[in-house]
């Protein structure tokens, strides 16, 4: 049975899609997605031995070797241009799949839709595809075992598009706490946070902002035992970054 993150991926796909899954390990979303019928064709990618090795098996067993392609290959290079419409990318950091879209932008061009789970450095990843003409258009935030996870999907961005990726991002300015005057919610804070995360807000959105603020009160007390020059600067940007996500927090209730 696949894991709820994997099934929310999953709802994501368009029906009668060609799929690559690209770091598919044991090729679990691509055979769940052929059974249920949502997609017609699809690539697992592996460029590890041992999980393409698992992924081969798994497609076998499933009897789907007509229909799924097991790959090794680093990245978008088990797919050709124009082979596949989706692309998922998941439980890999931020700044890994942003790098493996960046070494394979040939084969994005017939691309309809982007759908990735980076575990970490999501940041990274949202500036990525604003800088690469890729909108983000949907944003889902779940907590399974323990973890939370992001699941961002993107759609190649068209110049007469209404709402282009930098808007998205765009400084805005908030209504503090108490009510009186604003707040300025920064294109950093937009990337780091999600721009439609924030728009709506759920309780796990605020636990993993409340989370990274422990984590963040625990960088601020080590570097304040520390006697470096450059421990204060660094203090003085972190409780600057503190107090913007608790601004954020606190607008969120
Ligand atoms: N996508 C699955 C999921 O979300 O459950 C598996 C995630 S697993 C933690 C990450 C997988 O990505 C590993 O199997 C690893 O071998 C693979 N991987 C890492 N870098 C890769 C790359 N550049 N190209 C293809 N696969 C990669």
């Amino acid at each position: 049975k696949l894991s709820r993150r994997l099934e929310m991926i999953m709802e994501l796909i368009p029906e009668h899609s060609r799929l690559a899954d690209i770091g598919s390990d044991h090729a679990l979303l691509p055979v769940a997605a052929v059974q249920s019928g949502r997609v017609v064709q699809a690539v697992a990618g592996e460029v590890n031995q041992g999980p393409f090795k698992a992924a081969a098996k798994q497609v076998a067993e499933a009897g789907l070797q007509g229909q799924i392609a097991v790959r090794r290959g680093d990245g978008l290079a088990v797919i050709e241009a124009g082979e596949v419409d989706v692309i998922t990318i998941a439980g890999m950091g931020g700044s890994l799949i942003a790098s493996i879209l960046d070494n394979g932008l040939d084969k994005l061009r017939d691309v309809q839709l982007l759908i990735m789970q980076p575990n970490v450095g999501e940041d990274i990843l949202r500036r990525w595809l604003m800088e690469h003409g890729w909108l983000l258009t949907s944003e889902k935030i779940l907590e399974e075992d323990g973890k939370i996870y992001e699941i961002l999907t993107a759609v190649p961005e068209l110049e007469d598009e209404r709402i282009s990726s930098r808007m998205l991002y765009e400084e805005q300015e908030w209504p503090v706490s108490n009510g009186k005057g604003t707040f300025t919610v920064t294109s950093e804070l937009l990337l780091r946070m999600g721009p439609w995360l924030l728009k709506e807000p759920t309780s796990v959105l605020r636990d993993k902002w409340n989370s990274e603020l422990d984590k963040l009160h625990g960088i601020l007390e080590s570097l304040s035992a520390s006697k470096q020059e450059s421990a204060e600067v660094k203090s003085r940007q972190l409780k600057r970054e503190i107090d913007q996500i608790k601004e954020v927090l606190t607008c969120l209730q």
